[in-house]
Formats: C-alpha cells, sequence, structure tokens
C-alpha cells in the first residue's frame, strides 16, 4: 500500500468547558487533547490503515508524549518526531462562542513545533513515502515553508504525488513569503481539498464551478471541497461528484477537515471511486465532530465501514 507523509505542527489542546467561556477570567478547561492538523491527518491515515509517518517536534515532556504514544498506537510511523531538550511542545487553547465560532490562543512558532526540520530520520521517512501531504497552518515560518518544499521535491521525484489543504485565513497571506509558498505548494499539487470559501483564495473566478475549472486547467488531478455538514464535492476533468454529510450532533468540529483528507487521500491513493473516497471521507468528518477533542473521534476503518453502512445522510448537495 502506498505510504503517505506530513510534517507539520504536534500541539495539545486545552478548551474551556463551557459554550461562551471567556479567557479574560479564570474558568475550567478540559485537556490536554492531542492535537495539531498534521498530527491528526497522519493519525486518521493510520487508522484506517494507510501507512501514515509525520515528520515533526516535540518538548521532552508530557504534551510531547501524550502525542507520539496515540500516533504510535494508532499504528502511525514516529520515527520522524524529533524530542527536543528545552523547548516545550506547542499548545493550543480554545473557547467556543455561543455563535458556533472558535477562538484560539496559539503557541506554535515558538514551541518545539518552529523547530521541525529535516534531519536523517525525516530523509529516511521521505524516502519510503509515495505521497506528501501540504497544511496550510503549517506553513508558519521559512523554515518550516522549507521542511514542506523539501517534502514535496522528494516525493515528486520519487514519482509520488501531493495533497494541499490550505486550511488558511485571508490575514494569513500577508505574512513574509507565504503567498509565493502557496503558490508552489499548489503548482506541485494533484489534490487540492478547499473547505468551502478557500477554492476562492487561489482562483479569479467567483463562482464554484469557474473557480475549479482554472485549477484543474493549472494541472491539478482532483479538487475536493469540503463542505461542513452539508458534506462534500469532488470535480476532475470528467466531472462533479457530490456526496452528502452524515446526520450527527456536532460536538466539536475542530478535526474534521483534517480526518475528513486524511481519509480521502488514503481512498484515493487505493485507486478507489470518487463515490466511494467521498462516503468514506465524509463518514471520518461526521464521525470526528461527535467527540470532544480533535483527534477523539477518529476511527478505524472497521467502525467508518460499519458507520456509512447504517447511518442516515442529509439532503443532496
Ligand atoms: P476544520 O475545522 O477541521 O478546518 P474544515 O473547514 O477543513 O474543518 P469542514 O467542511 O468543516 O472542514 O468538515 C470536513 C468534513 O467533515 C465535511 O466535508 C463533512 O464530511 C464532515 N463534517 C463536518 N462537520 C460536520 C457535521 N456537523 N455533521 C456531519 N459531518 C460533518
Ligand atoms: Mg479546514
Amino acid at each position: 500500500m502506498k505510504k503517505l507523509v506530513c510534517a507539520g505542527e504536534i500541539l495539545v489542546e486545552i478548551m474551556a468547558e463551557r459554550i461562551g467561556q471567556s479567557f479574560l477570567a479564570p474558568g475550567p478547561l478540559v485537556g490536554p487533547f492531542p492535537s495539531g492538523a498534521p498530527a491528526i491527518f497522519i493519525d486518521q491515515a493510520a487508522r484506517l490503515g494507510q501507512p501514515a509517518g509525520l515528520i515533526a517536534a516535540v518538548g521532552d515532556d508530557d504534551f510531547g508524549r501524550l502525542n507520539i504514544e496515540r500516533l504510535r498506537a494508532d499504528g502511525a510511523d514516529i520515527s520522524a518526531i524529533k524530542v527536543h531538550r528545552g523547548a516545550a511542545t506547542g499548545t493550543a487553547f480554545v473557547t467556543y462562542e455561543t455563535d458556533g465560532s472558535r477562538h484560539f490562543v496559539y503557541n506554535i512558532k515558538h514551541s518545539a513545533a518552529g523547530l521541525i526540520e529535516i534531519g536523517a530520520e525525516a530523509r529516511t521517512l521521505l524516502a519510503s513515502a509515495d505521497h506528501f501531504h501540504v497544511m496550510g497552518t503549517s506553513l508558519f515560518s521559512p523554515e518550516v515553508i522549507e521542511v514542506a518544499r523539501i517534502g514535496i521535491e522528494t516525493v515528486k521525484a520519487r514519482g509520488g504525488t501531493v495533497s494541499f489543504d490550505p486550511n488558511i485565513r485571508k490575514e494569513m497571506l500577508d505574512l513574509p513569503g507565504m503567498r509565493d509558498a502557496l503558490h508552489f505548494v499548489l503548482s506541485k499539487t494533484d489534490v487540492f481539498l478547499p473547505s468551502g470559501p478557500e477554492l476562492f483564495i487561489f482562483a479569479k473566478a467567483a463562482d464554484e464551478e469557474s473557480a475549479v475549472r482554472e485549477m484543474l486547467d493549472h494541472g491539478i488531478s482532483a479538487v475536493v471541497i469540503k463542505k461542513g455538514a452539508q458534506g462534500a464535492v469532488h470535480y476532475d476533468k470528467t466531472g462533479r461528484t457530490a456526496s452528502p454529510g452524515f446526520v450527527v450532533d456536532e460536538i466539536d468540529p475542530t478535526g474534521a477537515g483534517d480526518c475528513f483528507a486524511a481519509a480521502f487521500v488514503s481512498f484515493w491513493l487505493r485507486g478507489e471511486t470518487p463515490e466511494k473516497a467521498l462516503r468514506i471521507a465524509n463518514g471520518c468528518g461526521a464521525l470526528a465532530v461527535t467527540k470532544k477533542g480533535p483527534m477523539e473521534g477518529i476511527a478505524s476503518l472497521a467502525t467508518v465501514e460499519a458507520f456509512v453502512a447504517t447511518a442516515r445522510t442529509g439532503t443532496p448537495i
């Protein structure tokens, strides 16, 4: 089976217990939960039985150990996760507003996550990789952009493929080097996985079909648009495939996009049809939101297959 590699931040997430709770006053917190978009992605892929490894950096602390042990237990290749003495593992503190929006206090760039590099272990991992996945959230400094560039170039030189989840806010575009980095990544991307409006950051057109056409004309093989509870839509040169989301009780939306992307890419690498890949990916996304904590809803292949066989879907999109 094809091996998937991703590089980027490992974090723990610590969240306010109550909706509407603010960090301007002391209050009850829950966590730490293992987190970081690349870690969520690799953990989900491994749980689906895909060979999957992560290039990352943590501190020599319990937050780092919590993440490494989870990834190891779920079958991921952790050989290229470097433990740095004297640096702390990255953190994200989260509050949930009454309107459903989330607010984050991050320590990523100045944590161990900012020390990520391509060392000997990462080179060995990349030498066995067939596919490299890029997370927009991970392109937060010139050093990590360089890690992504090496990952992409190495895997492409081996005849492998690249997927890209922009997961980016418009304000991030003004970070130094960001626009160039995104255009480089896009020029190498085979599978592009924007969520909703992210599609339009990279296209001139204002409607979905024309924006997708632009991306396909630039050499991208597949565009998969994530649409939250509604589900997702896949486009390639042969046309459009839409797949409705599954009806679940949303407890915590964090991580759904990463679980979805991991499942879609794993099934795409297995040569499955867009219908099948979208269905499993929607199943993983839906199960992800049913648990508090970004990696707590990650399900095994058997669990997802049983879920999609019986769960109710929403209205067609
Ligand atoms: P993230 O917050 O992780 O960045 P995203 O914006 O990248 O998420 P979403 O579109 O929110 O991605 O979610 C990804 C997928 O997860 C959806 O396409 C859908 O399949 C599933 N999903 C998300 N939210 C729900 C929900 N409330 N009910 C059912 N399925 C959901
Ligand atoms: Mg996203």
